[in-house]
């Protein structure tokens, strides 16, 4: 922790250099550095003394204390260890490029990147202007209907769910009851709490409560973590998402949903994920991005569960990305689920999808308490709807259904 806060306070006079300079990024943030909006590549820093955020992956058995000191001797600032990669993440500056690179302990240089809540061309799917609604009795959103989860015996009781997102708002009735911890890992000193409403949303399709108010989710009484990887503008560096991955794998976490992406294929995202999914038993769901292009990563990655959209009608809308890596199809457009401040908002996109396969998800690891996560693909895959006028592009193995969780 102390290698992180010396790094973020670097990384924010770093943030306010790129604020200067540049003319997308997103808003200050007070969770940490001033990030691009941009969900392309790395920050770029190209003004006198430019240092690049980037991920230092060693050789297998280093020792990662021992090689931070020695970054830091070549001038490095030392953001944060990321054990199971064996790396560490850093700010290098230009100087240090050459040494780094002739380094015989160093295996490879990724680029820290930018991943984010993915924006569609349209519009669709940003939170309306309106106001958000206010509690109401409640009603069933038809995404849980369409996937057969409304009113089961299975209410994935006893699984823990992540939500790697903007955070959630931990106070909000219709979540508080199932909300039992979290981490921000963009500040670790600062809390989970929501301050966007992207994580709070995707957590009441997870496990909104079965009560009076509101919306009801799929797997009603799974215990939800939020893990803040993404600041309030819904960015945020890939770094703090794998030293999420880590906190989830020593909390006994048993499903992550990622409604967050980027186009560029990172391999310490990649091999992070295999270590989430393959050694810690994690079972790991993604959206597969709005941009109505070829699926985003992580989705694409092997060891996720990548989901595209589909509407009230079975069609998939557009913007959803699609292709070979699309495992299920689960509901995207119009989803209403609960928002900041105790309200509720209806909003599309695939970042909406993916939390309907994650509640699945747990609903079948309440069901096979002990099953790997291959084994809970596969109980997904059987129990899928396919849809005959869907290209397997669309919707791969099928709309997800409940009926997994049996
Ligand atoms: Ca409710």
């Amino acid at each position: 922790m102390k290698l992180k806060q010396t790094g973020f306070l670097i990384a924010l006079v770093f943030g306010l250099i790129v604020s200067a300079c540049t003319d997308d990024m997103g808003p200050l943030d007070d969770n940490g550095p001033v990030i691009s909006e941009s969900s392309q590549g790395a920050i770029q820093m190209t003004n006198n003394g430019a240092a690049r955020r980037m991920i230092v992956v060693f050789k297998e058995g280093a020792d990662l204390e021992a090689q931070g000191q020695k970054l830091r001797g070549f001038g490095v600032a030392t953001l944060s260890k990321l054990n199971k990669i064996h790396a560490i993440s850093a700010m290098i500056p230009e100087h240090a490029n050459s040494v780094l690179l002739n380094d015989p302990s160093i295996l490879r240089i990724d680029e820290d990147v930018i991943v984010s809540i993915k924006k569609k061309p349209d519009g669709v799917g940003k939170p309306p202007k309106d106001e958000p609604d206010e509690p109401d009795n409640q009603q069933t959103p038809y995404g849980i209907t369409l996937i057969n989860a409304d009113g089961l015996a299975n209410t994935g009781s006893g699984v823990n769910v992540a939500v790697f997102d903007t955070g959630i708002d931990y106070n909000h009735p219709d979540l508080a009851a199932n909300v039992k911890g979290g981490i921000n890992t963009i500040n670790t000193k600062k809390s989970y709490k929501d301050d966007n409403g992207h994580g709070t949303h995707v957590s009441g399709t997870i496990a909104a409560l079965d009560n009076s108010e509101g919306v009801v989710g799929v797997a009603p009484q799974a215990n939800l973590y939020g893990v803040k990887v993404l600041d309030r503008s819904g960015s945020g560096y890939l770094s703090d998402i794998i030293e999420g991955l880590e906190w989830a794998e020593v909390n006994g976490i048993d499903v992550i949903n990622m409604s967050l992406s980027t186009d560029s294929d990172i391999q310490s995202f990649e091999d992070a994920v295999d270590y989430a999914c393959n050694s810690a038993g994690i079972v790991i769901v993604c959206a597969a991005g709005n941009d109505g292009t070829t699926v985003d990563y992580p989705a694409a990655y092997a060891s996720t569960i990548a989901i595209s959209a589909i509407d009230s009608t079975y069609a998939v809308p557009y913007w959803s990305n699609i292709g070979k890596p699309i495992d299920f199809a689960a509901p995207g457009v119009g989803i209403k689920s609960t928002w900041l401040k105790g309200k509720y908002n209806t909003i599309s996109g695939t970042s909406m999808s993916s939390p309907h396969a994650a509640g699945i998800a747990a609903l079948a690891v309440a069901a096979n308490s002990s099953a790997t996560p291959a084994h809970i693909m596969s109980i997904m895959v059987s129990h899928a709807d396919y849809i005959g006028s869907l290209t397997s592009n669309q919707q791969g193995n099928g709309v997800v259904d409940a009926s997994a969780g049996l």
